[in-house]
């Protein structure tokens, strides 16, 4: 490969040396509230308009465009495992991008082959059953359309009747329309009606909506074993176990969406890890990349079987970058012993917070922590911890999730404990204020 390429193709740089006019290939630099008004006038507003503007990560910390550091306790959404620019993920995907970066599903790379027989390893505690396999998407809810294509080819090979699809109230599964007909909230789900039919909500932990609702037509049932999105809450190990018993013996395949509780998060390499059942389709995403985009669905036993050639498609999806980032983090995570410092430190954090005043619950497991306070403060101490230098996240009024990098150690949480204190009275002040 050409050693010096500066010499015939100008860098970057070296174009902005000879064309200073040129104003896109100039250094680029406006305070943060520029930059916020530029955002608002060219990005779609789905977002709404974000409150910083984010410029450099290193480890459990971001730095915002006017050089003020935050301790980063929402890690991307449940994404940055090993934090931000962590030096081996940044050398995996440079080596990565020096030999190979696209080349299609029409060819094969060996980071995604290697990558796929780790996912096969990691997926249950004793490896994948025999017959496994992984098709890799570039988002959760991709992985979770591909689950559901899983699930409705396979009713339908059993019988043109068997087309129900179970989900469970308060889930969280994506915004893609198939991913968002299994998803609960109306707000997300009403402007896109009619969303695709024979989905059925049903109570989360409650045995009696589920033996109710389950029968021979039922072709799978999808379950967060934690509802991230909806707050930290978590499905008990014995409905976990029922939904494992009745979806079998109605034939109907259940699917785990391990988008945010997977890869460590809960300090298992699974969320369903401590429960002991074995679902028939896992999804992954959000932490599997290190904070590049990739997603997977992994059928287990039989049901690998159900897509075939032509079934199913991506252009990106295994692209050998984000795989040979995904396949650093896993490497990183097992060698460092990530998931076991995970279980330690998240005892004693979340025994901590609990003993805050107006802290009224604490939930969750490994780095996944919901957090409920005694009033409807929650938006409030998103704005007060951002100056005080913290990233948080509200899921609603009154509940916080954290969901730090996985690396995230003693004495960073220790000075958020610390700080939630004064926080809350703050938070709770600028709520009164605000009245
Ligand atoms: C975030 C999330 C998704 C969607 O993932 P995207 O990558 O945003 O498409 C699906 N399921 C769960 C449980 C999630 O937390």
């Amino acid at each position: 490969m050409n050693e010096n390429p500066g010499k015939t193709h100008p860098t970057k740089g070296s174009a902005m040396k000879e064309d200073p006019a040129k104003g896109s290939t100039m250094k680029d630099t406006c305070a943060g509230s520029e930059w916020t008004s530029r955002y608002a006038s060219s990005l779609m507003n789905t977002f709404g308009t974000p409150a910083l503007v984010l410029t450099k990560g290193e480890g459990a910390y971001l730095e915002d465009a006017e050089g003020k550091r935050y301790l980063d306790l929402l890690g991307g959404i449940a994404v940055n495992a090993l934090g931000h620019c962590h030096p081996k993920v940044v050398a995996a995907i440079e080596e990565q991008a020096r030999s190979l970066g696209h080349v299609s599903n029409f060819f094969a790379t060996e980071p995604q082959i290697r990558l796929a027989e780790k996912i096969l390893n990691i997926v249950e505690p004793g490896g994948a059953p025999e017959g496994s396999r992984v098709f890799l998407a570039n988002s959760g809810t991709e992985a979770n359309e591909a689950a559901l294509k899983i699930v409705k080819a396979h009713g339908l090979a059993v019988s043109p009747e068997k087309t129900r699809v179970l989900a469970l109230e308060h889930a969280f599964h994506g915004r893609t329309l198939g991913a968002l007909s299994l998803t609960w909230k109306e707000r997300y789900r009403t402007p896109f009606a009619p969303l695709i039919p024979n989905v059925e909500f049903i109570a989360a932990n409650d045995p009696e909506a589920l033996e109710a609702a389950i029968s021979d037509d039922v072709a799978g049932i999808f379950v967060e074993v934690i509802q991230g999105e909806a707050g930290v809450h978590e499905l008990d190990a014995s409905y976990l176990s029922l939904v494992r018993e009745l979806s079998r013996a109605h034939n109907a395949l259940m699917v785990v969406d391990e988008v945010q509780t997977g890869i460590g998060r809960t300090g298992d390499w699974m969320g369903h890890h401590a429960s002991g059942i074995v679902p028939d389709v896992v999804t992954l995403a959000k932490g599997l990349g290190a904070g590049m985009p990739i997603g997977a669905c992994v059928a287990l036993g039989e049901c690998a079987n159900v897509l075939g050639p032509g079934m199913h498609g991506t252009t990106f999806g295994g692209n050998p970058i984000c795989a040979a980032a995904a396949l650093a983090l896993l490497d990183t995570l097992e060698e460092e012993g990530v998931l076991s410092c995970v279980k330690e430190l998240s005892g004693t954090w979340r025994a901590e917070l609990a003993l805050i005043e107006g802290v009224a619950e604490v939930r969750g497991r490994g780095m996944l922590i919901g957090l409920d306070f005694i009033r409807d403060i929650a938006a409030e101490l998103v704005e007060v911890g951002r100056r005080a230098g913290f990233i948080l996240n509200a899921t609603g009024p009154h509940t916080l999730r954290l969901a730090p990098p996985l690396i995230m150690n003693a004495e960073q949480a220790a000075s958020f404990t610390k700080a939630l204190p004064r926080l809350i009275v703050e938070a709770t002040g600028l709520k009164e204020k605000s009245r």
